[in-house]
């Protein structure tokens, strides 16, 4: 079989699970090896590692499908895979028609994503190697599910680093006509699964939104870069007396706003502005305006490392003005979606962002995403989402 030698002293981080290959950590290939197919994975001194799908174009090299010698790599395993990914969902997750059934590395299935919308399924192959297993997934997926409805949305960026097309249409099934509607913890939501952003929702936020909606009565609520009113709508079934909701989207506030009739609330309990976040917060400071609780939910400002100074001044000015912007008592849900932002550093710009708010703060919770995004210990990547609940004293 074709194998992939690791350099001397390369092999520590798959010695624990941790399941990628650096391409700097190849010695050499032995053997014809195309895009996505298996490849073990040798020690400098040929002992086995792992199995792994080989990405010749990506600094990832290989993505581990087993580190068990005796697994062979064929469809039993994306049915056995998948079937475990959709009972531990079937466990784990209640009150709602819409989870994460896959979420890649967490679940044995590097670079694959999907997303269940009611009867919809939603699929995302981001690696070389789940790309080359497509149609045994997609079978496993529809026998496991009983979904017949099932839609690609692989138009996200990171495809063409794995030397892949983006691409977006039907995998089996019909072409939605409509956005999908969902009923997460008693609050409707439609799903446009065609265009809207990732599949189409954000699942990761479901534990967190459930959160606000129970602490959100008879309080003024401020929902910033709120896309289709997930928070917003979350705090209006929880008694909140107004939510005002900004995102610079008209395309998703446009959802929002038909949230609030689909759900039968009454319209002038939401107000919502098509504008820039941050220079709304600073408007709504001149405005003299204050709030009881306030959720900051931005777009990922660090793509990587690279970025981590810019997105550290931009989440610190956020959350500046938006404690500024708290009722005493007030209660801030923030969060950041920057793989490349630790919990660790995340606290430390919101703690200085209270120091130039001259705010004092208690963390009354740790935020992340639900069990339907469960971690590997080993893999920190795999850890994007991290928020805080804070109290301003
Ligand atoms: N909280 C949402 C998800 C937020 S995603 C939920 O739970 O569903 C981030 C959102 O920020 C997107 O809708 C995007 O349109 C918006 N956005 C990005 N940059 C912005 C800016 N500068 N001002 C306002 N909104 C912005």
């Amino acid at each position: 079989m074709n194998a992939l030698i690791l350099k001397p002293g390369k092999e520590h981080a798959l010695l624990h699970r941790h399941p990628w290959v650096f391409a700097n950590a190849i010695s050499r290939i032995e053997g014809p090896c195309a895009p996505g197919a298996t490849i073990q994975i040798l020690s400098y001194n040929r002992r086995f590692l792992a199995r792994a799908a080989f990405s010749p174009t990506s600094q990832i090299r290989a993505r581990v499908w087993s580190f068990d010698e005796t697994e062979p790599i064929d469809h039993a395993l994306f049915k056995r895979r998948i079937a475990r990914a959709i009972a531990h969902r079937r466990q784990w997750i209640k009150q709602t028609d819409a989870s994460r059934l896959i979420f890649g590395e967490a679940d044995g299935l590097p670079g694959l994503v999907v997303d269940q919308y009611a009867q919809q399924l939603v699929c995302q192959f981001t690696a070389v190697g789940v790309e080359h297993w497509k149609e045994a997934i997609v079978a496993a997926l529809q026998k496991e599910t009983g979904c017949t409805d099932i839609y690609e949305r692989s138009d996200a960026a990171i495809r063409t680093r794995e030397g892949l097309p983006l691409r977006t249409g039907v995998l089996s099934g019909a072409e939605p006509n409509a956005p999908i509607a969902i009923l997460e913890n008693g609050v409707r939501y439609h799903v446009d699964i065609q265009s809207g952003h990732k599949t189409g929702f954000y699942l990761d936020q479901r534990d967190n939104r459930l959160l606000v909606q129970q602490l959100a009565h008879q309080r003024e609520v401020l929902n910033c870069f709120c896309y289709t009113g997930g928070f917003s709508l979350a705090a209006l079934k929880g008694g909140a007396t107004h939510v005002l909701s900004v995102d610079s989207s008209a395309q998703a506030l446009s959802m929002a706003q038909q949230h609030v009739t689909l759900n039968g609330f009454e319209p002038t309990r939401a107000e919502w502005r098509d504008a820039d976040a941050f220079k709304t917060l600073r408007d709504l400071q001149s405005e003299g305006r204050q709030f009881d609780l306030i959720v900051l939910d931005p777009p990922k400002f660090a793509p990587s490392t690279q970025h981590l100074a810019s997105a550290a001044r931009a989440y610190k000015e956020i959350n500046r003005v938006g404690l500024q912007l708290l009722r005493p008592n007030g209660l801030l849900f923030s969060y950041s979606c920057s793989g490349a932002v630790s919990a660790a550093c995340f606290q430390d710009i919101v703690s200085d962002a209270a120091l130039d708010a001259n705010a004092d703060i208690r963390i009354l919770k740790r935020l992340s995403a639900g069990a339907d995004h469960p971690q590997l210990a080993r893999f920190p990547e795999g850890e994007y989402l991290k928020g805080l609940l804070v109290e301003k004293i």
